[in-house]
């Protein structure tokens, strides 16, 4: 079903085509699980790192805009990850997607996504403003609707702030919102886990993404040796039936190292609505550019797709990033050193 569902995706893919990540490496507070680099903005270091960091995100993405024209490239998504870009306030939000909307052509993206993923830090003037500068698509990120397992994995809200959020994103104008669920979380059951995705569907989101939870060693799970038993995930993963009898079909799906029982990833999506740059950066269709610390540049040689990708690095931690930003801007060459080696014949 997936591969029926790709089929028309990767026959239409030219090239030339590439995507745009931009990272916000910031949350409000750090998820148990979490083994990215991202920074809490609750400590006043932290939040002093944040506006030079949008700053520098601006101009790194003036340089990726220069450099896609140079090459030739055509962009077709863009995606706002993180971290949590909600993070940043109302203002730098409004900094960063304006700047975005001046310096790219979005009425010629196929599509813009914004994560939107914790509701403690996304409220009524952040949807609007990421509905006001062109996202087409954002994600609101519950995990799990159980207040215990919430408190479990390090969240200070509760399902009702999701229920609320995802209201206030309806309200603001939102038509295509994904929510992202965890098989596998500290404390919860299969009956806990089959909940939560019926509230899921009854909010009726047009993409469920269903994760595998996955222990790295930089988690606090992990480290900190709380990681105890854990119940039958993949009997929570069975359950993900539901999703097909509520009209869902899955569009991608991937693995990764230390997923408990070795299990997957799925994105579901209803008809229509598939997210285009999680099917782009899954089959490695089309090169991706990458803003901001911890992003990492795929190029997809042209015509050679699921080829050998060449990868350029952004230094890993926002202050890295700051400190030594001519570094990441000298380091655009290599993207236009790459076509200029694929595309002459
Ligand atoms: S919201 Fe995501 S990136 Fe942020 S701490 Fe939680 S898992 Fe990590």
């Amino acid at each position: 079903g997936i591969a029926d569902l790709q089929r028309p995706v990767l026959d239409a893919a030219d090239p030339m085509d590439c995507s745009i990540y931009a990272g916000i490496p910031f949350c409000p507070t750090r998820c148990s699980y979490c083994s990215f680099v991202s920074r809490t903005v609750g400590d006043k270091a932290t939040r002093a790192l944040v506006q030079p960091y949008v700053d520098k995100l601006c101009r790194e993405l003036t340089a990726i805009r220069e450099t896609a024209d140079r090459c030739g490239l055509r962009i077709r998504t863009f995606y706002i990850g993180g971290g949590t870009p909600t993070a940043l306030s109302a203002a730098q939000l409004e900094q960063l997607m304006s700047h975005i909307a001046r310096t790219f052509d979005l009425a010629a993206l196929d599509e813009y996504t914004v994560e939107a993923g914790r509701p403690d830090c996304t409220d009524a003037e952040k949807l609007r403003i990421i509905k006001q500068y062109g996202a087409t698509r954002i994600s609101i990120n519950p995990q799990t609707f159980s207040d215990e397992v919430l408190r479990n994995i390090g969240r200070r809200h509760t399902a009702q702030d999701i229920i609320d959020c995802f209201a206030a994103a309806r309200a603001a104008g939102h038509t295509n919102i994904n929510m992202d669920l965890i098989a596998g979380l500290p404390g919860d059951t299969v009956e806990g886990f089959t909940a939560s995705l019926r509230q899921a569907i009854a909010l009726d989101p047009e993409n469920i993404t269903v994760h595998t939870l996955t222990l790295k060693r930089a988690s606090n799970l992990v480290v900190e040796h709380r990681a105890a038993a854990y119940d039958d995930v993949s009997a929570m993963l069975e359950s993900c039936r539901e999703l097909a009898d509520a009209g869902y079909r899955p569009y991608y799906m991937y693995r990764q190292k230390g997923t408990l029982q070795n299990l997957e990833n799925i994105g579901w999506a209803k008809p229509g609505c598939e997210c285009l740059y999680n099917i782009y950066i899954m089959e490695e269709i089309h090169t991706i550019l990458s803003a901001g610390a911890g992003g990492s540049t795929k190029l997809v040689i042209p015509g050679q797709r699921r080829g050998k990708i060449e990868r350029i690095f952004n230094f890993k931690y926002p202050t890295e990033y700051i400190d030594r930003f001519e570094e990441i801007l000298a380091r655009k060459q290599g993207v236009e050193d790459f076509y200029a080696r694929y595309t002459t014949t």
